[in-house]
């Protein structure tokens, strides 16, 4: 019996003779739908409460004035399904918490998310929800709570070493929204999307903590507004940082 190699295997041939798997092709229009998706999506017009962790705060204004990222370095369907996964994730973690007695409120009466904005509308974050009443496990509600779907080896270290050590944006995402919110706690879900095992952390409230935060905000606002460059977090482009930002070429332009 004779073998079909260009249909019985699953397997078409691209013009340079390479076979091409139906798992890539099926994939490649996967990635191109999120993609797509993706693109339409209006983007923000503020500062958002998750980023105002981030190290470089020329990244920041770069971020908040919409400038372009380098060619090819814009959201791929890969990163693009890893965010998916992590709204399942969560939705699964407040199922669960929910099954377990804690009132987690994580919508308001009309639909929308939590949050708060600031700065006529320039800073605002969105909170995965908070826990207004439940069982006795030490904490007195209500409490801010954020959800992080992280792999195993980052999910180790944040149970390892704690969220601000471990995860320093995420902990300055709650300090900024605990300050805002006006809420003395957080607990942070962090689930493991290799073993879905949970792990919750206890953040208390660190008010000059947010209060850096929020200065560091409105010097990125008015930095974006005036048009202008803050300095760049290091001296020279092979710093780790900016060997993983997606506006390196941009930033260090003429500096080689
Ligand atoms: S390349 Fe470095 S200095 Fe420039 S924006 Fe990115 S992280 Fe900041």
């Amino acid at each position: 019996m004779g073998i079909d190699l260009n249909h019985g295997s699953g397997f078409v041939y691209g013009r340079i003779g390479h076979a091409i798997s139906v798992s890539d092709r099926v994939n490649a229009l996967i990635d191109a739908a999120l993609v797509a998706r993706n693109r339409r999506q209006t983007p923000r017009d503020y500062l958002g409460g998750s980023r105002i962790g981030e190290p470089c705060v020329r990244k920041l204004v770069y971020e908040v004035t919409h400038t372009p990222k380098d060619e090819g370095r814009d959201f791929d369907g890969a990163i693009l399904r890893i965010f998916d996964a992590g709204h399942q994730f969560e939705t699964l973690s407040i199922r669960w918490l929910r099954g377990a007695g804690f009132d987690l409120r994580t919508e308001r009466a009309d639909g929308g998310q939590f949050g708060f904005e600031t700065a006529g509308g320039k800073l605002r974050g969105h909170i995965d929800g908070v826990i207004v009443a439940g069982p006795d496990v030490g904490l007195r509600w209500p409490v801010l709570w954020e959800h992080k779907a992280l792999n195993a080896k980052s999910w180790n270290d944040l149970v390892k070493r704690g969220l601000r050590a471990s995860k320093p944006v995420y902990f300055a995402q709650v300090q900024l929204y605990m300050g805002y919110l006006e809420l003395e706690t957080a607990l942070v879900t962090a689930l493991n999307k290799d073993t879905e095992a949970l792990h919750h952390e206890m953040v208390a409230f660190d008010p000059p903590c947010a209060q850096a935060l929020s200065d560091k905000a409105v010097d990125i606002l008015r930095a974006a507004a005036a048009g202008e460059l803050p300095a760049r977090i290091a001296a020279a482009q092979d710093f780790y940082l900016c060997r993983m930002c997606a506006y390196a070429e941009r930033c260090w332009e003429g500096e080689r």
